[in-house]
């Protein structure tokens, strides 16, 4: 077996890879475990070090590794340099905060001396998707290794050379072999990797059809686990929003990643006295987002990652038509090489349909009209997911039950949610559980051993 990337844009081979058989995983799962010993037993200082390192290299191939994620997956040239920038921020950020955020606690008790301290457990494994294929990997490893952890990690087939390119980067930093390891390895590999007594902590970021495949396992094998999931993020608009800055950012929180992010706005929620002028706006600046050429600097959105997934979401616009909803703009399959879809609105949608009640991973953006800003918040509600989220109003009261009033793990205000390495970052209900980023991710995969001395 191989695993193959594909350009979406040209449909043309990118690379292809060997899969890992059964020994090359048992090697991989013998080099992290002796290479966890030694990692956790370097100092901060010296974690710090080879992480600054990484990102010193990182910052310095930015054009190369962005051109190599607009070829595997069709992301514009722009956002893969963005991408690439913010991975290195983040190995700067944890490389000099994470000795404060697992800092020994003390904690008063009858004790002469009681508290509790964060120690690394060993190898955790990742499965990781393709959307931001080297985000998600730093994301997830960055502040795990440098807790003093070491990853294996099986990111999706469709991006081997980001993979690669990844475990290349860490290895020519000077983290030693097995420190960050990637896996060409199918998904029915995976349940005796989790099984496997080396590997004690499990993670995935991907669909929660995945994730309680995922979960499930680590269940079984009592292993601790992380699910970082979907979602149908709301972004609600409230009778005092600033509308000029709110349709601009409602349409980049659509298009970014050519829809294809976990964050991205996908239902737009607006109350009754602002709908028709947010809805007349948003569709018109829809129907002018540039689609084309992932690396055409002009371009806003690029083709979605593979025939797949535009298929998918074709199918999932067609039959939400079929079921009642109107496409405003958008709705069709453009013609010609690569795997794009335009920008798209649909209103009308209801409830039962697939665009009512599934995620939109691409362009398309569902418009409600609400009776009021408690009718918003409760249609913004209305679904299993609850990952991220945003309210858009000047008025600091609407602000306000705008942030306490979603039921998300992220929530954002006249901003486009975003993850931060200050900020805790994952979801609630079916969007997974666990936190990655911030004193919270960074502890995940840690021992929080209590200690106590009379
Ligand atoms: P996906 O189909 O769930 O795949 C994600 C990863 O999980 C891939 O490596 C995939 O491998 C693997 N996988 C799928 N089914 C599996 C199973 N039963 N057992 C073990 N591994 C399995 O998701 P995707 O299409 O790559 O990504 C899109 C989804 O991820 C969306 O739902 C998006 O919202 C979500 N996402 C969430 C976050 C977050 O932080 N919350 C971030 C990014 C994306 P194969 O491809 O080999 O099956």
């Amino acid at each position: 077996m191989s695993f193959t990337s594909i350009n979406p844009a040209t449909e043309e081979i990118v690379a292809e890879y060997l899969s890992h058989a059964p020994g090359d995983v048992e090697h991989a799962l013998k080099v992290a475990s002796s290479a966890f010993h030694s990692w956790k037993s370097m100092s901060f200082d010296e974690r710090s070090e080879v992480m600054t390192r990484a990102a010193e290299l990182l910052e310095s191939e930015v054009p190369v590794v962005a051109q190599l994620m607009t070829s595997e997956m069709g992301k514009t040239f722009a956002a893969a340099k963005g991408e690439a920038m913010k991975c290195a921020a983040t190995m700067r950020y944890y490389a000099q905060h994470t000795e404060s955020l697992l800092v020994e606690q003390s904690v008063p008790t009858s004790g002469r001396r009681s508290g509790v301290r964060f120690e690394p457990v060993g190898p955790i494994f990742a499965v990781m998707p393709w959307n931001f294929p080297l985000w998600q990997v730093v994301r997830m490893a960055v502040p795990t290794i440098m807790a003093g952890n070491v990853v294996v990690f099986k990111h999706a087939p469709n991006v081997p050379g980001c993979a690669k390119y990844i475990e290349h980067l860490f290895v020519r930093a000077g983290f030693g072999e097995g420190v960050l390891t990637t896996l060409f390895v199918e998904i029915d590999q995976v349940p005796d990797i989790i099984a496997d007594p080396r590997i004690v902590g499990v993670t995935l970021t991907g669909s929660d059809r995945a994730g309680r495949s995922i979960g499930e396992l680590a269940g079984k094998n009592l292993k601790k686990c992380v699910l970082e999931l979907g979602g149908s993020d709301p972004f609600v608009v409230a009778a005092s929003a600033d509308m000029e800055h709110t349709v601009s950012m409602a349409v980049t929180a659509r298009i970014q990643n050519n829809g294809q992010a976990c964050i991205a706005a996908k239902r737009f929620i607006v109350v009754k006295e602002r709908h028709k002028e947010f809805l007349a706006k948003f569709v018109d600046a829809m129907a002018k987002v540039q689609l084309g050429d992932p690396m055409d600097p002009a371009t806003a959105l690029g083709p979605l990652v593979s025939k797949t997934q535009r298929d998918l979401l074709a199918a999932q616009v067609a039959s939400s038509i079929e079921a009642g909803a109107v496409a405003l703009t958008g709705g069709v399959v453009p013609e010609g090489v690569g795997f794009y879809y335009p920008a798209t609105v649909l209103v009308n949608v209801p409830a039962d349909s697939r665009a009512g009640c599934e995620e939109l991973f691409g362009p398309v953006a569902v418009v409600y009209e609400a009776s009021d800003l408690s009718d918003a918040l409760r249609i913004a509600n209305d679904t299993p997911w609850g990952l991220g989220g945003s309210i858009w109003a000047q008025d600091d009261d609407e602000v306000e039950r705008g942030l306490a009033g979603l039921v998300v793990g992220t929530v954002f205000a006249n901003a486009m949610v975003a993850s931060m390495n200050e900020l805790p970052f994952g979801g609630t209900k079916s969007s997974g559980f666990g936190r990655e980023l911030s004193a919270l991710g960074v502890r995940e995969f840690t021992n929080a051993k209590s200690f106590y001395v009379a």
